[in-house]
């Protein structure tokens, strides 16, 4: 049986309050009613409901300027809204529509084809549904990515200025990490890409287990190359983060198939302890004094952090 959306009720008039819960409940709806336009507003904050009856004339707040409210205000989800109205005329029919809702009923309204209107509001509200998984879905594949599960460069491009702009604004710090796997080629062409592939896969298991999962975040930057955005991270903490994943990535070992194989990374940090002065710092600023650091870690031996604080 297709699951029955909840469905609120606004009308005034108490008998044709009453009979329309009874008729709802009785075809085994959650029903829940108010008496005016202001009253089902204020049901929205404390629960979504998919599908509204409102009547017309209503004190406080009437039918029409209900429907407007719902469309303007309420973003949670689709709301299907009927408009009951004893009203017949076509103006009016056309008004109701267009201040936003979806079908209206004339009063007084008949059980049967009140109940099959409704699962034609539940048919539309299902479609919309599974639209919006859809776009979820999508959504999720397009910023991660597709070997390793991090997240990928859309991701990264979209989110680090924002999580600047947000440190900036509250004075917080915030910390970057590159990392970049020293020798990778040289383990592809030893071992093979599908090995090479595994280790990409467990060097971001490694960066997750050692990362807040709530808060701090896991980018592939390039082909071995991951950023970790630390928020409410100062300089200093992210360094020691970088070098206590940096052993703990020296001492694995990756089993594939029959070798056993060992690598190590590279890490450049960049990061800040306030940003009281720093109103202008950009990602690319601080990502750039990441990969600088990066390289001056590859150029003094590889297996090694630097970081380079930026001063607020
Ligand atoms: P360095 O220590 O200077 O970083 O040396 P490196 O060999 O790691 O650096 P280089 O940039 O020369 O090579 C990076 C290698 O990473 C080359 C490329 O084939 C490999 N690579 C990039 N993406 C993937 C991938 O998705 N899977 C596998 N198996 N290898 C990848
Ligand atoms: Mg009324
Ligand atoms: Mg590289
Ligand atoms: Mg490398």
């Amino acid at each position: 049986m297709e699951k029955q959306f909840p469905i609120l009720i606004a009308e005034d008039d108490p008998v044709s309050r009453l009979l329309l819960e009874k008729t709802l409940v009785k075809a085994g709806y959650e029903v829940a009613s108010v008496t005016n336009g202001r009253e089902a507003l204020e049901s929205f904050s404390k629960k979504f409901y998919p599908i509204v009856l409102t009547d017309w004339m209503m004190p406080e707040m009437d039918g029409l300027q209900l429907c407007n409210a719902i469309r303007k205000n309420i973003s949670t989800g689709y709301v299907f809204i009927f408009l009951l109205t004893a009203r017949g005329s076509t103006d009016d029919m056309v008004a109701g529509l267009e201040a936003g809702a979806d079908d209206y009923l004339t009063k007084p309204f008949n059980r049967a084809e009140l109940i099959a209107r409704l699962k034609t509001a539940t048919r539309i509200l299902d479609l919309e549904k599974s639209l919006k998984d859809a776009n979820e879905e999508i959504r999720i594949l397009s910023i991660t990515d597709p070997l390793t599960k991090c997240y990928n460069r859309t991701y990264m491009d979209e989110q680090l200025p924002k999580e600047l702009k947000r440190a900036i604004r509250y004075n917080h710090p915030i910390s970057l990490v590159m990392i970049d796997i020293d020798h990778f080629k040289r383990v592809n062409d030893t071992y093979g890409h599908q090995a090479g592939d595994e280790i990409l896969k467990e060097l971001v298991r490694s960066i997750n287990r050692s990362i807040r999962s709530d808060v701090d975040w896991v980018a592939r930057y390039g082909g071995e190359e991951f950023l970790v955005v630390f928020p409410e991270t100062d300089f200093k903490r992210a360094e020691a983060l970088a070098e206590r994943l940096r052993r703990a990535i020296s001492q694995k070992i990756v089993q594939f198939k029959e070798e056993e194989i060992r690598i190590t990374a590279s890490f450049g940090v960049s990061g800040f302890t306030s940003s009281t002065s720093l109103k202008e710092i950009s990602h690319e600023t601080m990502i750039g004094l990441a990969d600088k650091s990066l390289y001056q870690a590859k150029e003094e031996g590889r297996n090694r952090v630097i970081g380079r604080a930026i001063d607020g």
